[in-house]
């Protein structure tokens, strides 16, 4: 038995399903978890000892690749002077400075500890500044798991099928409205029949069905939307943000939402996430105003020095030569994959793709939905026995970064070219 087989044994004695996070568990793909000793660049090193080719960089975090030494040394040098006070400090106040500089639609921002309270507390202050209770999402739109989001959610939970979950009581989720992405008529509809919208909440690039750009006309659309209905329009980029561009997708596509969501990039690897927005509304937050929330790590200095070193050398970074990379890579990959005779498509923006297993287009959930699983597990699994680590499951993204080398990609592709269907 691996190292791996044996922790994930252990751990599945003390930790339900043996896993932090469900899609860990590689359930979709009937494969055991590999767990983790280290990460470094481009690659992770596994219990076993196994050196891994990583597209999926914690999930986004490690857009400059695992364990920067800059990022690294900012961290050790916070640590050295105590790990948490519960109160203001100096790195909390420059990373909220650096946020407001890079992303347009922000001009003031509340630090929180995950992408799951970042989307939580927009929604609490969207219902508190319009008075209203209702939210549209998208089907497949994953925005972390408080209770109003899992209704048709995207990631782990679109993979294990879990019909919205048990514990969300239906009072809760009567105020949450579904679309699909990319139907602009559907939530015209919405506001049509419902006075109630407090805010439309999106995934610019959408990332939790795998990656589906938005449609042209669709971010557009539904700024004039939510303009004309006054509901507020809440990007989440947790995933997009200083990824797709360093502004995030909002800059690249010029579209300004009402409020944003950030994590994953902003934390450096730490655990961070932040709502930021118009000045008018950030202000309504406690204890400026009287929307209540908080946070005991809040702001936590390892954490704020992390995403600190991590937004300033990203500053610097030619996202426009990794998002060319990226296509060149994805592209051979998908060629490499038709030539095989397989029904494939492949969304990409930036350092973000998706291969799906299917012929027809891919732009929305229903489309993503028509993947074939059996073909995604069998090119998981040999990927993975080459050395290659990608996500558990079809309805994710592959990340790239600023560290995978040629050789990195080629030599997947190498492993690629070697699958057998
Ligand atoms: N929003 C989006 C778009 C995400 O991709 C995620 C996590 N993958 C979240 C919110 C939730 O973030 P977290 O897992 O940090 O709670």
């Amino acid at each position: 038995m691996s190292v791996s087989q044996e922790l994930f044994q252990q751990a599945a004695r003390v930790i339900p399903g043996g896993v932090n996070s469900p899609v860990r568990a590689c359930k979709s793909v009937q494969c055991e978890p590999l767990f983790i000793a280290s990460a470094q660049g481009s690659r992770l090193t596994t219990e076993d000892g196994r050196e891994m080719i990583d597209f999926v960089m914690s999930w986004g975090p490690m857009l400059l690749g695992h364990n920067h030494p800059e990022v690294a040394t900012a961290i050790a040098a916070a640590a050295a002077k105590g790990t948490s006070f519960g109160a203001p400090c100096r790195l909390e106040v420059e990373l909220a400075q650096a946020v407001v500089d890079a992303v347009p639609g922000i001009d003031m921002v509340r630090m929180v500890n995950s992408g799951t309270e970042a989307t939580m507390s927009a929604l609490r202050l969207a219902r508190g500044y319009t008075g209203r209770n209702g939210v549209i999402k998208f089907h497949g739109g994953y925005h972390g798991h408080a209770d109003s989001f899992l209704a048709s959610a995207g990631s782990g939970v679109a993979t294990q099928s879990i019909p919205g979950t048990p514990g969300v009581p239906e009072d809760v989720v009567r105020h949450t409205h579904l679309a699909h992405y990319n139907d602009l008529e559907a939530v015209r509809r919405i506001f049509e029949t419902c006075g109630d919208v407090a805010a439309v909440i999106v995934e610019p690039v959408a990332g939790n069905m795998g990656l589906v750009p938005p449609a042209p006309g669709f971010l557009e659309g539904l700024r004039a939307l939510t303009r004309e209905h006054g509901a507020l329009l809440i990007f989440d980029e947790v995933i997009t943000g200083f990824r797709v561009s360093f502004g995030g997708a909002q800059a690249a596509f010029g579209i300004e939402p009402d409020l944003t969501c950030l994590g994953k990039i902003i934390g450096g690897g730490l655990p961070v996430g932040a709502y930021g927005g118009r000045r008018e509304i950030m202000e309504k937050i406690a204890p400026s105003g009287t929307v209540y929330q908080a946070g005991t790590l809040s702001g936590n200095p390892l954490a704020m020095a992390a995403g600190l070193a991590t937004l300033r050398l990203l500053a610097g970074q030619d996202y426009a030569g990794l998002a060319a990379r990226t296509e060149v890579f994805s592209l051979e990959l998908e060629n490499i994959l038709r030539g095989k005779g397989l029904p494939v498509w492949r969304n990409q923006i930036a350092s973000l793709f998706t291969i799906f297993f299917t012929e027809m287009p891919v732009t929305d959930f229903p489309s993503a939905q028509k993947g074939d699983a059996r073909l995604f597990a069998s090119f998981y699994r040999q990927m993975r026995e080459r050395g290659v680590y990608l996500a558990p499951s079809g309805f994710e993204c592959a990340f790239t970064s600023f560290v995978h080398s040629e050789q990195d990609l080629e030599r997947a592709l190498d492993a690629a070219r070697a699958a057998r269907f």
